[in-house]
């Protein structure tokens, strides 16, 4: 049986990739993966869109969650976290073990933030804290809450952060190569991601991108760290290296998937997940299925409600496990609730229509009642415009 893999990470890696992550592995302290790091680091730049240098950590994209924190902040600091799902969420655990007080923007899940709130969080922290300045130095944000399907409106929160001492901290590892993030012209001073959703490698490495105002913030930052130091990361960066041994075959890899980003252009990447994203809502309208975010959906994966008397659940199990089509159910308050299909990076028009033609079956065998072929019908009528 083929596995489809429409989840929202790990997506499919391009044979491209595969291919030359299957070669034999070279050392890292060598001219020939030195010029490997160099091309890998110009291609992020260009997908992060922007001209300071991007870190890359071995870990998962958590682990760049983490340094955003230990490596930004000092004991004293305080921050802003929004959450409207499981991932906003960690930004404040995150906050918390290392002992750092936040202002918790808590967004219904399906719904996203309204920036006015930020705005007035910042606006008010000054006011308090005449005597020892400003102590609010980031705000914690989510670009595509995948637990939700849920983007947020990152441009318009930038423009707030700007005139403020506080750094603007984006989660945009479901969201990178997916959604428009246009890090140096929007004004965003830090953007975490990983390596296995719209960057199409499996997971392992996670990414960060800092402005010279987050530089400046990690140069003072005192809370401790080690392995996530970003200044280490910077510092070998800069000469072309990296501190410790990086995932040498990953980073092999992600040069090959960057080369066809690059071939592809961003920007028609960006254009083709919109068209498929706007297939599958299509397809779900034709099922007479609800999203869980009609006002705020984001491009790279897609949230839907079960419908009544269905157990998403149960009916993602039953199309992973009879049918080879993985998809995501409904994570914390949403489980059983929702299903969610990604369409994030080498995820195939072919894959979404093995997808939907598996989620009618399924449907229908659960006891859903629908007119049979329409969700495939408009899902190949989107992927076609
Ligand atoms: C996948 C994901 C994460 C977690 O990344 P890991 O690689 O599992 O550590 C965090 N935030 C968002 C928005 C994600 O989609």
């Amino acid at each position: 049986m083929k596995n489809y893999l429409l989840t929202p990470g790990p997506t499919p890696v391009p044979p491209e990739a595969l291919d030359a992550m299957a070669r034999p592995i070279i050392h890292h302290r060598t001219p020939q993966f030195q010029a490997i790091l160099k091309e890998v680091e110009e291609g992020l730049q260009s997908v992060f869109q922007t001209k300071g240098k991007v870190l890359i950590l071995t870990s998962s994209g958590t682990g760049a969650m983490e340094g955003a924190v230990s490596s930004l902040l000092s004991p004293g600091d305080k921050a802003i976290c929004v959450s409207g799902g499981k991932f906003g969420e960690r930004w404040g655990e995150l906050c918390a073990a290392y002992g750092i007080e936040f202002i918790p923007i808590d967004v219904e899940w399906g719904k996203a933030v309204d920036p006015e709130k930020i705005k007035e969080i910042l606006q008010a922290d000054g006011i308090r804290n005449m005597d020892n300045g400003r102590r609010i130095k980031a705000v914690y944000v989510t670009l595509c809450e995948t637990s939700t399907g849920v983007a947020t409106d990152i441009k318009a929160i930038a423009e707030i952060t700007k005139n403020h001492e506080a750094v603007l901290v984006v989660d945009a590892i479901s969201a990178l190569g997916a959604v428009p993030l246009r890090t140096d012209e929007w004004g965003i001073d830090v953007v975490v991601s990983g390596s296995q959703k719209g960057l199409m490698i499996p997971p392992g490495l996670a990414f960060i991108s800092l402005s010279d105002k987050a530089l400046k913030l990690a140069d003072s930052s005192k809370l401790p760290k080690y392995y996530f130091d970003f200044k280490a990361y910077k510092k070998s960066i800069d000469k072309n290296d990296t501190p410790y041994t990086p995932a040498v075959n990953l980073i092999i890899g992600l040069n090959e998937a960057l080369k066809i980003i690059k071939k592809d252009g961003i920007d028609n990447v960006i254009k083709r997940h919109q068209k498929h994203a706007a297939a599958v809502r299509a397809a779900m309208k034709a099922l007479g299925l609800e999203l869980l975010a009609p006002d705020a959906y984001s491009d790279a994966v897609t949230a839907v409600k079960s419908p009544e008397g269905v157990d998403s659940a149960k009916l993602v199990k039953t199309m992973r496990d009879t049918h080879g089509v993985a998809m995501a159910g409904g994570q914390a308050q949403l489980k059983g609730k929702i299903f969610r299909i990604a369409t994030m990076g080498y995820i195939t028009a072919d894959d979404l229509k093995k997808g939907m033609e598996t989620l009618e079956t399924v449907l229908a065998e659960l006891g859903y009642k629908f007119e049979k072929g329409a969700g495939v019908k408009a899902l190949e009528k989107g992927l076609a415009s």
